[in-house]
């Protein structure tokens, strides 16, 4: 499962599970740069997989206006609800090393016998190592981790070190309600895209660890993470949708969003591209784009709620 064989690339992935968001606009553009910077493909990836949460007609209204806003992606979309087979199939290699084990743990059993909450909710216990501990029939594979932190140098958060077993425990790669879990799915997707490089939104660089752990668990080299600040709305809370429409990106606000977009990234855009089509300022990010600049991005920009 060698990444060298393909060109390397970049890649965004927007989850459908509703219109394009200010802050996915800002990820598309920030790897979008990024990647084309350094003479990388781009590549464009559905992330579909959580079924339930998907809503109807999303990704192609997404598709349709990152196209309007003059992005240009390499070969066709990734569709992740297509890859199962993929992913079965991988699951079975970790199966065949001992890797992972199936577990019968409900929701409440994890809460009640979790010793201690980690940034993501109860680190598990390892409960099942040993065989299913419980009597739900509905099993879910974890992973099993170990002792040793797993350090890493972000492009704009620098080092960062997380101990797998302490801070969250053997975690999930099959879910118990049938789906492949988005840890899988995205290592597994990288890795065949040939994607040696994840520019993405900072609520992701919790993922992060766990990832590499399961490129090395996969015998493959992880790619260099770059995680961008997040949009917050003047509550402290990353713009999604409990915001409303406030952060929505329409055919009808394209310009204003792609220049906020590019502000939050801390690029220059010249006054007398304000108010230009959203393509025009992204012919010139693309030409004047200046990775070293991301350092000084904007934390949160209170002034959102007026300006949008
Ligand atoms: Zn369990």
């Amino acid at each position: 499962m060698s990444s060298s064989v393909k060109p390397s690339a970049g890649r965004f992935a927007p989850s459908p599970t509703g219109p394009l968001h200010l802050g996915s606009l800002i990820a598309a553009l920030g790897s979008y740069l990024v990647a084309r910077k350094s003479g990388r493909r781009w590549l464009l990836r559905v992330d579909d997989l959580d079924r339930p949460r998907v809503v109807e007609g999303a990704a192609a209204g997404i598709l349709r206006l990152l196209e309007e806003l003059g992005f240009e992606w390499d070969g066709t979309p990734l569709w992740q609800s297509e890859r199962d087979d993929r992913y079965a199939e991988i699951l079975q290699q970790l199966k065949n090393k001992g890797l992972v084990y199936p577990c019968s743990c409900t929701r409440r059993e994890i809460l009640g016998s979790a010793p201690h909450l980690g940034e993501e909710g109860p680190v598990y216990p390892g409960t099942c190592r040993q065989g299913p501990a419980g009597q739900r029939q509905e099993l879910a594979w974890r992973l099993q981790v170990d002792q040793h932190p797993i350090s890493f140098c972000d492009g704009l958060f620098g080092d960062h070190q997380q101990n797998l077993q302490q801070e969250v425990g053997d975690f999930v790669l099959f879910r118990s309600d049938g789906l492949f879990a988005y840890q899988l799915a995205t290592v597994v997707d990288d890795l065949d895209s040939g994607v040696d490089q994840v520019v993405r939104g900072a609520d992701l660089l919790s993922s992060t660890a766990r990832q590499i752990y399961l490129y090395r668990c996969l015998d493959s080299e992880p790619p260099e993470y770059l995680h961008l600040p997040l949009v917050l709305g003047l509550d402290g809370k990353k713009i999604s949708k409990r915001h409303g429409e406030l952060g929505v990106v329409r055919s009808d606000n394209g310009s204003e969003m792609m220049r906020f977009a590019l502000n939050f990234l801390n690029q220059p855009l010249p006054a007398e591209l304000n108010g230009s089509p959203a393509t025009q300022m992204l012919d010139w990010a693309l030409e004047f784009f200046d990775e070293s600049l991301l350092e000084r991005a904007q934390k949160s920009l209170p002034e959102l709620q007026e300006n949008l």
